[in-house]
């Protein structure tokens, strides 16, 4: 296959580690007195008037507002799904004796293995000429025995880097499964309730990221809070990145070469930090037609036609 290489210049890539950020978190909310920690089930929100309360299993606590991402939502299976699939992978850090990556390039995608699980593809992050994150990832309806996504890696690792089992210490595991979903959420569990991050609908569905749009979405609650005004109206996306969405889901779970033609396309005829841009939703409408003239339109107005109930009804 071809390779696209490219540095980046206007967007910055990094890797956070899920425990470097909660523990920041935790020891910034501990230099505040006015906030107090509770380890318990939860269990319901409930509210009344202007009052909300979590009931838990240590108790019942009310406030003025909560803001939740832990139980789905009311109404949550009786959404309507047209395309339920999982972004799933397991992934490996691994440490090497010799001398086999090299740490200023990334690899986003790597498409050089059987497709016939649904589109798949390797990624590899290295943090050292000896470390580095390799990932097995699938956008398909089902996970796989796990002893498929190991051998796939351990014949990646042998195949790309020439390096036996014996050659590699692995020192810690990734393993996932994020929904890639057109499920519709509501902003409110209930009244004074909100939902936020995954059971708020904040994953977006064709790549999986959510942190930056939870940063977003956290900033306008504060901003309204602080200014003492209603809290916003706040989706996570767009009508028109909604839809870029559900032509791109359609197009992964129905059609995998097309869309392995797709990601080529896009990564070779558009610059990086468009396209990161693009799946930030920060672009302009202008420049959304432009990176959609460089890839093949007719499955693009397939995949319209598909889910038209959907697309012309609000998404
Ligand atoms: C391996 C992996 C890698 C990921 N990488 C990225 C990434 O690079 N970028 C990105 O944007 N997203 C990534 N994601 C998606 C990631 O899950 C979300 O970005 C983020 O964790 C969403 O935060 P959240 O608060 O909605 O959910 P969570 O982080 O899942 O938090 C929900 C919490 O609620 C707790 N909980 C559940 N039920 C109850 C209950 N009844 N009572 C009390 N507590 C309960 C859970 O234990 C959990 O701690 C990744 C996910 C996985 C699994």
């Amino acid at each position: 296959g071809s390779t696209f290489r490219e540095s980046l210049s206007e967007y910055h890539y990094h890797c956070v580690r899920s425990l470097d950020y909660s523990s920041n978190i935790i020891k910034r909310a501990r230099l505040n007195s006015n906030i107090s920690f509770l380890e318990a089930d939860i269990i319901d929100f409930s509210s009344n008037g202007d009052t909300s309360k979590v009931h838990t299993s240590a108790g019942e606590y009310h406030g003025n507002w909560i803001f939740q991402s832990v139980l789905p939502p009311p109404g949550y299976h009786r959404a309507k799904v047209d395309i339920s699939l999982l972004q799933h992978f397991i992934g490996w850090e691994i440490e090497t004796e010799k001398q086999s990556f090299d740490p200023d390039t990334a690899t986003l995608m790597d498409f050089n293995t059987s497709q016939k699980n649904g589109v798949t593809f390797f990624y590899v992050l290295p943090f050292t000429k000896t470390k580095a994150l390799i990932e097995y990832t699938l956008f398909s309806e089902k996970l796989l025995e796990t002893h498929i996504y190991e051998d796939a890696l351990s014949d990646y690792i042998k195949d790309r880097y020439g390096l036996l089992k014996e050659n590699y210490t692995i020192t810690r595991v990734e393993k996932g499964a994020i929904p890639m979903e057109d499920r519709k959420y509501p902003q409110w569990y209930c009244n004074r309730v909100m939902n936020t991050g995954m059971a708020g609908g904040y994953t977006k569905p064709s790549t999986g990221y959510t942190f930056s749009r939870l940063h977003d979405m956290s900033k306008k609650i504060v901003t309204a809070l602080e200014k003492g005004v209603k809290i916003p109206d706040i989706k996570a996306s767009g009508y028109r990145f909604r839809v870029y969405d559900m032509m791109l889901l359609y197009l992964l779970k129905n059609e995998t070469d097309i869309s392995i033609q797709i990601f080529r396309d896009l990564f070779k005829k558009n610059k990086f930090d468009r396209i990161l841009q693009f799946l930030d939703e920060e672009t302009k409408f202008v420049q959304e037609l432009r990176i959609f003239s460089t890839l093949p339109y007719m499955p693009f107005f397939r995949s319209i036609y598909k889910m038209k109930h959907r697309i012309f009804t609000g998404a």
